[in-house]
């Protein structure tokens, strides 16, 4: 299947200009996230909230609807809050997917069942392509799971440990997103 066109629907966060610039060569790594929330409004509002002395939040660059319609909440040249302790050199790109959404991290579930839909991962490729072009220095793409796996006591119970970070998960086609991607897993 050709990839399709790719619209980006410029969606700049509030705070976007408080958080900090870095020239286009500072990225070498994308991080794939999901957003473990039930859609993108409640993703945005998640997003716009304020949790840093500094007046910003969380959140990715990109965010990929199930449809596959892709938003830019933040621009690549600005880092985002999205992946602890690798920030300032990635582009964090959120796919709408309820996760383990409601209970995250309640330790009998923690199965993630939804799967990707089709336009979604198209949709991503297409995004990758173009970020390979804009970005000249990016070379890796990880998982967030791949880079958070930090343990943390389960909301259910605290004598039983549960990830933190989980997304993308289980359902997310890493073979079909990596070919002819250009770019390397990185599994540090
Ligand atoms: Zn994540």
């Amino acid at each position: 299947m050709p990839l399709p066109v790719l619209h980006i629907h410029d969606a700049p966060l509030p705070y976007v200009r408080k958080l900090e610039e870095r020239p286009a060569s500072a990225v070498d790594l994308v991080v794939i996230h999901c957003t473990e929330l039930p859609d993108l409004a409640t993703a945005r509002e998640y997003g716009e909230k304020l949790l840093y002395a500094s007046g910003t939040g969380n959140s990715g660059h990109f965010y990929i609807d199930r449809d596959g319609r892709v938003y830019r909440y933040v621009p690549g040249t600005r880092v985002a809050n999205h992946t602890r302790g690798y920030n300032e050199r990635s582009i964090g790109i959120e796919l709408v997917n309820r996760g383990r959404y409601p209970d995250w991290l309640d330790s009998r579930h923690q199965a993630m069942t939804e799967p990707y839909t089709a336009a979604q991962i198209a949709s991503l490729r297409a995004l990758l392509g173009k970020l390979r072009s804009d970005y000249p220095e990016l070379r890796y793409i990880a998982g967030h799971e791949d880079l958070d796996t930090a343990m943390v006591p389960s909301s259910n119970d605290p004598a039983v440990k549960v990830h933190r970070k989980l997304d993308p998960g289980p359902m997310f086609p890493w073979a079909e997103v990596m070919q002819g991607s250009g770019l390397e897993r990185l599994h540090p």
